[in-house]
């Protein structure tokens, strides 16, 4: 029997300091999103920020809904705005920040699995990876080559149609 072995790496930078000046900018403008967070039954608020390859940072959060299937995540709305505002535009790096006000949280959170799926389709749309900067309410941020590396073996539309 054949043995394989699927592994991800990561980058842990202790500070904003040891980011390069752009990473540093998009992990700001993404704890920036925090603001536009609407997540009054968790209070787990997400904040994003991708940044698109013209230099474009588009800034989106996590929207809640009583009806708790409904919560739309701070990705898929970034990704979204992306899609409809700048169609055709990569996504070159997309930094997460997370925060709840009711605790200090030091590890950082990663997208969930509907994040990860659409990730990995914006990344086949646009046939380049996404780099993904994770960070909480301390600047630890962890460095992701690539949303796919965080989501093997993932379904795509190649079966389709
Ligand atoms: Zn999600």
């Amino acid at each position: 029997m054949e043995k394989r072995t699927i592994s991800c790496n990561i980058h842990i930078a202790k500070s904003l300091e040891t980011l390069d000046s752009s990473d540093a900018q998009l992990v700001k403008a993404a704890r920036e999103a925090l603001s536009l967070s609407y997540s009054p039954y968790s209070n787990f608020k997400v904040g994003a920020a991708a940044l698109l390859e013209d230099g474009t940072i588009v800034k989106g959060a996590n929207q809640e809904n009583a009806a708790y299937p409904m919560c739309i995540c701070a990705e898929r709305s970034v990704l979204s705005i992306t899609s409809n505002s700048y169609m055709g535009k990569k996504v070159v790096v997309m930094a997460i920040v997370v925060h709840n006000p009711n605790q200090r949280i030091t590890v950082p959170a990663s997208p969930c699995g509907a994040c990860r799926q659409v990730l990995s389709e914006t990344e086949d749309r646009q046939k380049t990876p996404i780099r993904l900067l994770l960070t909480s309410d301390s600047d630890e941020t962890w460095m992701i080559g690539s949303a796919k590396d965080l989501l093997p073996l993932s379904f795509n539309g190649d079966l389709l149609s």
